[in-house]
């Protein structure tokens, strides 16, 4: 396990960051989403989970995690046949949240250099829109390197 506590952007989060350190349990693995994440499970496959992130991005209506069953840390780790299972995913969660805009991402490797605060590969679907929200503010974009 491996958690970046300088990517921590809460002191809540840093508090689960610690938890997790003290029990020696990945937040994102199947005994660590119990214990420390909790928030329910909203869709398993055979592969991977949907829950929410417990600690949204600012602005966010819909903050929604694929995680991966396997602790793994890279995408090359991901097997070919379950990469349909993330698209799946994905476009279930659009349907169900009735999303019209917004956001899937995931970064790998180096935590220094990707800003994650968890080791254990995640996908990432944002949205800050409603559908009849027309005027509401854009996604705004971090990722980037300067
Ligand atoms: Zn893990």
């Amino acid at each position: 396990m491996n958690l970046h506590k300088n990517n921590a952007r809460s002191d809540i989060q840093l508090e689960r960051m610690n938890l997790a350190e003290n029990l020696k349990l990945c937040p994102f693995c199947s005994k660590g989403l119990i214990q420390i994440h909790k928030a329910p499970i909203e869709k398993e496959t055979e592969a991977f989970f949907v829950t929410k992130n417990v600690f949204p991005y600012e602005g966010t209506r819909v903050h929604l995690l694929i995680i991966p069953k396997e602790h793994i840390s890279t995408i090359a780790d991901i097997a070919p046949k379950h990469w349909i299972e993330i698209g799946e995913l994905f476009q279930w969660i659009v349907k169900k949240e009735n999303l019209d805009a917004g956001a899937l991402f995931v970064r790998f490797g180096n935590m220094h250099k990707t800003g994650s605060s968890i080791e254990h590969l995640h996908f990432q679907i944002i949205s800050g829109t409603k559908t009849d929200e027309e005027d509401s503010e854009g996604l705004k974009v971090k990722l980037g390197y300067k």
